[in-house]
């Protein structure tokens, strides 16, 4: 990739590998939540002792159980608390200084992490009055390419069963994924659609959105069964009429819904395409992990979305992951939060760690997985998981709880118009 000069402050280069963010974002009681809840609006996460957010490299994120005396507290990078703009205010804090970077050749992915119904889609996408990640970073960009002469392309593309389908096209088609002779990871035929307008934006990107898989689980109405990924990619064109140069990329990520198919009651191609998000949502943490902790083996072929992300995680690429939070499910939120904090748990002990990254034998990841959240209060079970698990000994296995009562929206329909408003559409 080249590396190419503009004209704004230019990121240092980093000789060690980026530590990768990890975020909370708990989004705000809904209306017809409070009212289930006869009114009471009390939160199960927030911060300890009303820390600095601002100010401190780390945080301690509290969760308590309203029904039981159950607590627990995990060390994260910063926390954004359920305010109507905080999506903004992640934009601001954290993302918005990956940009310029793009610009420069580096690459930067962006995920939001959490069960579904705890905003994901929402922070990624956001509403009309309030644009999530996604379009906040568009927009930053093609003001940059305005004034730089840059040209920036979209694709958008998802991640269902572990296969790769391109949403820009009108017939959403199979990508195939090949590594070439230098090793870089290739989407083949991927749609790539130059933007120079918001408006531009909303209406390729609208289209995209409508043709996410969406079905019917136990648990809500709609629900997101694949990883949707928008890749923003720059280019500078070349004076003697070749084509452009690609520059950059920042991959923007509404990952799938992490689920405990105990809750969900999900069978056949459910359970299935359950397994497969776990397993893809275990292989990301695990990768996260390994770079965090600087192991000497990544491993990013654990899953197609890993694999895929090879070049825009890790090494000289930048990543932030904004693990949602539902303030009113206790179970749902510890588990994102305690995968979340695993990720970005920096161990000392490389020996032990490493030992991990060379298991003998093929590991099922989603019994491994499931082991892992069985394993709450199992001495035994939390030591096979190494030295992620040390929070996890001496806790109560896991409380059954009530299922979701809750309808979210039921205007997340996939819808064939082009013109919808994406807003409208939840996946
Ligand atoms: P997910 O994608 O994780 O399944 P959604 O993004 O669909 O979850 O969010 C679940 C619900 O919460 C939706 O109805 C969404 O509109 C709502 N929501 C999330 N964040 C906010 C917010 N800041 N303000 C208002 N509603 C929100
Ligand atoms: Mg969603």
């Amino acid at each position: 990739m080249e590396t190419q000069s503009v004209k704004f402050g230019t990121p240092s280069k980093q000789a060690t590998v980026s530590k990768v963010r990890v975020v909370v974002r708990v989004r705000p009681f809904l209306p017809q939540e409070i009212t289930a809840r006869n009114g009471n609006s009390k939160s199960c996460i927030f911060l300890l002792d009303h820390q600095d957010n601002g100010s401190s490299d780390e945080v301690s994120v509290h969760l308590k159980d309203p029904n039981t005396s159950r607590n627990e507290s995990y060390r994260l990078d910063s926390f954004f608390d359920q305010e109507d703009d905080n999506v903004r205010k992640i934009f601001y804090r954290e993302v918005n200084s990956l940009i310029p970077g793009i610009f420069h050749g580096f690459n930067a992915t962006v995920f939001a992490y959490g069960a579904t119904g705890s905003g994901k889609t929402y922070t990624m996408q956001g509403t009309e009055e309030h644009p999530g990640l996604m379009p906040l970073a568009m927009s930053t960009i093609l003001s940059i390419c305005q004034s730089t002469g840059c040209i920036a392309e979209i694709s958008y593309y998802e991640v269902y069963m572990d296969r790769c389908y391109d949403l820009l096209e009108v017939k959403t088609k199979e990508i195939s994924i090949f590594d070439d002779k230098d090793g870089q990871i290739h989407l083949r035929g991927l749609s790539r659609v130059p933007i120079n307008t918001m408006s531009e934006f909303h209406q390729v990107f609208s289209c995209g959105i409508q043709r996410r898989k969406v079905a019917h689980t136990g648990l809500n109405d709609v629900s997101s069964r694949s990883h949707g990924v928008l890749v923003i990619s720059v280019s500078t064109p070349c004076d003697d009429g070749s084509r452009p140069v690609l520059m950059g990329k920042l991959n923007l990520i509404d990952l799938a819904g992490n689920e405990d198919n105990r809750r969900t009651c999900n069978g056949g191609i459910r359970l299935q395409e359950s397994a497969k998000i776990n397993q893809s949502l275990f292989a990301l943490s695990n990768v996260i992990y390994a770079l965090n902790n600087k192991l000497p083996r990544v491993p990013y072929r654990e899953s197609k979305l890993t694999r895929i992300l090879q070049d825009s995680l890790g090494g000289t690429s930048r990543a932030l992951m904004v693990a949602c939070s539902n303030p009113g499910e206790y179970q749902e939120s510890l588990h994102t939060v305690s995968l979340a904090a695993r990720s970005r748990h920096i161990s000392n002990v490389l020996s032990s760690a490493q030992k991990l990254q060379t298991p003998k034998e093929k590991v099922d990841m989603e019994a491994k997985l499931q082991a892992w959240l069985e394993s709450k209060g199992k001495t035994e079970s939390a030591q096979r998981m190494g030295p992620f698990a040390t929070r996890l000994v001496g806790k109560t296995p896991s409380s059954i709880r009530s299922m979701k009562k809750l309808d979210y929206n039921s205007s997340c329909k996939v819808k064939n118009s082009t013109k919808d408003d994406p807003s409208n559409t939840k996946d």
